[in-house]
């Protein structure tokens, strides 16, 4: 350890300078709660800094949700930005929103986190690495705000492969695709991206399903589509029957360019949002291929029983939550361990000073879904002070059983909708609390 070890005990440590993290920064300041940031980027933006150390976006990427449905209420996107705006642009929006709100200032930037554990005389020690040197700083508690999409989740696949396997969170630009036979395993939304990427760069491009998808184009009668139907949400079965009607008039029928049809309802797993890669489809530039059997050598085996040589493998798995940085006790991972058992995905039981802000899967949560989990922090924070009646009443409903998220979906049993709710019921509890400590 060295010399500029810290004791500022009623200060909240905030992890990560990403949306989540500038929400936690902004609402402790909003609620008079000292605060220090800690970031292993060298500036604010989370993963849309594409120059961060952790950051899984890539050149083309852009925003999948419209920016009206997405950004800060309090700091709307002006109209000169794009309904889809890119990473750069993001970033941009990032950068001014902390130095609006004075918060880059609080943050301490090239600083990784690495343990966080309550101390026993009371609060919590954090232990920082920066420029190789490890310090040791006592807070009051600690808002864990480092993202859910950095750690790769990779398959294990039987067999070996002689080419090149890239995972998605080490892709930026297809360049690296340039005249080589691709396979992508996954259709999620960076896989589409990327498939859509390297049809204009690669020799040949395949793309690797395991199940049926829906497909929702960005546009939808000239208007961003998920800025359609806001307000009242309607009843799950109206809903998937109207929008599965929608989809079909729009898209059509994604089992007509050798998609699966999809064993389950819309809405039941995360949408895609990428009409490209039906264009592309149609136009003989991208195959759909089966789940992959094993790897071989030159190529790839499918469930189907063909088989295609490729250069490279993409995969398109997705991540896992990782918060290597505390006692995984302090989170209760639930049974299947993919992801902490949390009182709307915030609250643990284990600590009453520590708080996970972002670990939350939705259609259309936006950055305003997440800034409101952070005003719930800091109205519970403020609560202890002003309103101890109301903090122990929420403490209860911690301990107590889990509300339903779902909305009345019937979410699939994976690893990625472990820890997904509906935006509507979710934010709506999220509202409730905040009301029931003002
Ligand atoms: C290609 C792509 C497209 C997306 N499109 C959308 C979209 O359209 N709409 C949407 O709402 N979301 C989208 N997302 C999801 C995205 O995760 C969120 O928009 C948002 O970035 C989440 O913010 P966050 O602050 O929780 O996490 P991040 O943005 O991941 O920020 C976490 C921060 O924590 C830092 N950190 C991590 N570990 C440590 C540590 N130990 N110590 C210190 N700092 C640490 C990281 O460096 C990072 O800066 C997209 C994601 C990707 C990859």
């Amino acid at each position: 350890m060295d010399a500029r070890n810290s004791t500022d005990r009623g200060t909240y440590a905030v992890i990560g300078a990403g949306p989540s993290g500038l929400a936690a920064a902004r609402n402790l300041q909003r609620a008079g709660i000292p605060w220090t940031g800690y970031e292993l980027a060298s500036g604010v933006g989370g993963l849309w800094d594409i120059d961060g150390p952790r950051s899984t976006v890539y050149e083309s990427a852009h925003l999948i949700s419209s920016k009206r449905t997405t950004e800060f209420a309090e700091h709307p996107m002006g109209d000169d930005v794009a309904d889809y705006p890119s990473h750069r642009e993001l970033l941009a929006y990032f950068r001014d929103f902390a130095a609006r709100f004075e918060l880059t200032a609080g943050f301490r930037f090239e600083t990784e986190v690495v343990a966080a554990a309550p101390h026993p005389d009371g609060g919590w020690t954090v232990t920082v690495e920066q420029a190789g040197r490890r310090s040791e700083h006592r807070h009051a508690g600690v808002l864990v705000a480092n993202g859910t999409l950095s750690e790769p989740s990779v398959p294990a696949f039987a067999g070996e492969f002689d080419g090149e396997v890239l995972h998605t969170s080490a892709y930026k630009s297809p360049t690296v695709l340039a005249g080589k036979r691709v396979l992508i395993v996954g259709a999620g939304n960076s896989g589409c991206d990327i498939a859509v990427d390297a049809v204009h760069h690669a020799a040949s491009v395949d793309l690797s399903v395991r199940r049926g998808y829906y497909f929702v184009p960005k546009y939808l009668f000239g208007k961003p589509a998920d800025t359609l139907n806001q307000g009242k949400p309607l009843p799950p079965r109206i809903k998937q029957a109207v929008d599965t009607r929608v989809l079909r008039m729009f898209t059509g029928d994604p089992t007509r360019f050798g998609f699966p049809k999809p064993d389950y309802r819309i809405y039941e797993s995360h949408p895609i949002v990428n009409t490209l890669v039906l264009h592309h489809l149609g136009h003989g530039d991208l195959r759909v291929r089966p789940d992959v059997e094993r790897l071989d050598g030159d190529g790839v085996a499918f469930r189907d029983g063909t088989r295609s040589p490729y250069d490279v493998v993409v995969l398109a798995t997705g991540y896992h939550l990782h918060y290597p940085f505390l006692d995984p006790s302090l989170l209760r991972w639930s049974g299947r361990g993919s992801a902490p058992d949390l009182y709307l995905n915030i609250f643990t039981q284990a600590d009453p000073d520590l708080f996970v802000l972002g670990m939350i899967e939705a259609s259309g949560i936006g950055w305003q879904g997440r800034y409101e989990q952070a005003e719930l922090v800091a109205g519970y924070l403020r609560a202890r002070r002003d309103n101890p009646a109301a903090a122990r009443a929420l403490e209860q409903r911690v301990a107590g059983p889990r509300p339903d998220l779902s909305g009345g979906y019937h979410y699939l049993g994976l690893e990625r909708m472990s820890y997904y709710v509906n935006k509507d019921a979710y934010r709506s509890a999220v509202r409730a609390e905040i009301e029931g400590l003002a």
